[in-house]
């Protein structure tokens, strides 16, 4: 499949990674938007949180999971982070592989754009 995230879970794409287990991948974001920006991803192909159904919910709880404990590993729990899952167009999707964003480092405004 021609997706980038999917490449960078087969490690066909270049990321810094920052985390790996079988099912998911964290790698610093390309266009970081704060001092610290990264993505949590599933290594399976899911086009976005619409995408998945009730059997994925173990699966979402890991993102979650694995970003707040990077989060911790790279010092800026304490000060603050935002995590951030954005969903098709309204939600100001731009690749179509479900990942959650987490920001930090900066004070980040309320509500967004
Ligand atoms: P979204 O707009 O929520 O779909 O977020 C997609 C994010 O993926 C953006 O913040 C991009 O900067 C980031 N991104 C796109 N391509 C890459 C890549 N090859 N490596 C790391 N981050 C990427």
């Amino acid at each position: 499949m021609d997706c980038i995230f999917c490449k960078i879970a087969r490690h066909e794409a270049q990321a810094q990674l920052l985390f790996e287990n079988e099912r998911i991948i964290a790698f610093r974001d390309i266009f970081a938007q704060a001092p610290t920006h990264f993505l949590v991803i599933p290594k399976t192909h899911h086009a976005s949180l619409d995408a998945v159904g009730d059997e994925h919910d173990a699966l979402l709880g890991e993102l979650l999971g694995t970003a707040r404990r990077l989060a911790r590993e790279l010092g800026v729990a304490a000060s603050g982070y935002r995590t951030v899952i954005n969903c098709h167009q309204d939600g100001g999707q731009s690749v179509d592989h479900l990942h959650l964003h987490v920001l930090a480092g900066r004070r980040l405004s309320w509500p967004p754009g």
